[in-house]
Formats: C-alpha cells, sequence, structure tokens
C-alpha cells in the first residue's frame, strides 16, 4: 500500500486555513527558503511513514470539530512534492465529506498535481517574492514555476488564499505588496493573509547544523504589518 512521509500531525490547528484544521506535514521540499520554519522537513526521506487511511481514520475523529468550515489541511514541507500519495489522502477526505485545503509554495505542476488539485477545496498559495531577483534570493530556486502554478490557479478559478510572509527588507515594502495584488489579478482569490516573519525557526536550522542567513533580520513591527495590511484592504479587488 502507498505510504507518504509524514513530519507531524497537528489536531487542532487554527492559523492553517478556515475554522478548525487537522494539519497534516508533509516531509520534503524542493525549495531552500532563508527563512523557513520547518527546515527539518526538507527532507523527503524523513519522518515517519503512514498510509493515507491511517492519516483519514484519525482526521474523521475530530470532524465534530470542523463545523462549517474546519477541515484537513495538508502541509509541509511542499506537498505536491508527493503527489501521488497527497491523491490518495484528498480522496479519502473527500469521501467522507470534509473540507481539503493545501498549503503549496506551487512548484509542481504536472498531471498528479493536477489530480491532487481536483480533490482539493482550497489551495492556499504562498509565493515568496514576485520579483525574479528577489524570489531567487530567498528560495535559491526560479520564479517560474509558481508563476506556471498561478496562471493554472487563474485558468481553473480554483479559490485560492494567498499568503505573504512579511520580511523586513525583503517583502514589507508598499510596492512589493501592490506588485503581489497586480500578479494575482483573475485569479479567485478568497483571501490574502500577510504574516510576519518570526525567528523561531531558526534554532532548527542550528540543530541540522545549517547556518540560518537571517540572523540580523528582527520580526516586522506592528505598525509596519497594520500599514500593509491596510494597503490590502484598499487595494484588494474581490
Ligand atoms: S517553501 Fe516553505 S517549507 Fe519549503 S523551504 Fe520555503 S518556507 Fe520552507
Amino acid at each position: 500500500m502507498l505510504k507518504g512521509r509524514i513530519h507531524s500531525i497537528e489536531t487542532m490547528a487554527a492559523v492553517d486555513g478556515p475554522g478548525l484544521r487537522f494539519a497534516v506535514f508533509f516531509q520534503g521540499c524542493p525549495q531552500r527558503c532563508i527563512y523557513c520554519h520547518n527546515p527539518d522537513t526538507w527532507n523527503v526521506l524523513g519522518g515517519e511513514e503512514m498510509t493515507a487511511e491511517e492519516i483519514v481514520k484519525k482526521a474523521v475523529r475530530y470532524k465534530s470539530y470542523f463545523g462549517e468550515t474546519g477541515g484537513v489541511t495538508v502541509t509541509g514541507g511542499e506537498p505536491f512534492m508527493q503527489s501521488e500519495f497527497l491523491i490518495e489522502l484528498l480522496k479519502k477526505c473527500k469521501e467522507e465529506n470534509i473540507h481539503t485545503a493545501v498549503d503549496t509554495c506551487g512548484f509542481y505542476l504536472d498531471d498528479k498535481v493536477k489530480e491532487a488539485l481536483s480533490y482539493t477545496d482550497l489551495v492556499m498559495l504562498d509565493i515568496k517574492h514576485t520579483n525574479k531577483e528577489s524570489f531567487e534570493k530567498i528560495t535559491k530556486q526560479d520564479i517560474s514555476r509558481p508563476l506556471a502554478f498561478l496562471d493554472y490557479m487563474k485558468e481553473t478559478q480554483k479559490p485560492i488564499w494567498i499568503r505573504q510572509v512579511i520580511v523586513p527588507t525583503l517583502t514589507d515594502s508598499e510596492e512589493q505588496i501592490l506588485d503581489l495584488l497586480k500578479l494575482i489579478e483573475g485569479a479567485n482569490v478568497k483571501k490574502i493573509e500577510l504574516l510576519p516573519y518570526h525567528t523561531l525557526g531558526s534554532s532548527k536550522w542550528e540543530e541540522l547544523g545549517l547556518t540560518y542567513e537571517l540572523p540580523d533580520i528582527s520580526p516586522p513591527t506592528e505598525e509596519i504589518m497594520a500599514k500593509l495590511r491596510e494597503i490590502v484592504k484598499n487595494n484588494f479587488k474581490h
């Protein structure tokens, strides 16, 4: 039976999508974001093996907490890196009538990913930066892949949430937020979440013997966050 490599499960997550979520963290990510707070998910061979059945069986126990809006969120890492397993997991969730969300960096787009998306009710997409050079600096990857993924979102009109981590000196300018709004024009965007960068993951880097590349950057101030959220509020057209 097909097994997935799972980093961890959080049974009552409040910040990983609408309502209360059963969050499944997949192992494996093709990006190497300089502020990643889950570098321990990077290795696709890490974590523990689980079947989709095992995971969904656990999730079903929390169904009564999901209410109208909650459900299962698959995050990571990058869930589409294990797209075949993801298909199985999402399919089983839908059989149980559970709302499904996938939190992604938009790196992959092939037939398997498209099939997984057909069982996904909500995509939470985090394109780390709108500018090619800055994107590369942050992720060590090329921006063309997430742009292709975003195009597919526009084409299919899949409901999406856009998430953007606000990192001082990298993504905290008014211009960046306006560029982001422009980039997502035409997509079926239900919500834009600006998430303040935090340094909580930096100790994991040390534990893994990695050098944290943003040691001197402090989280954005409340004032900056409020200003950027105001820009979204004033310029985001549903
Ligand atoms: S895409 Fe997410 S999990 Fe992957 S390196 Fe970037 S922040 Fe970390």
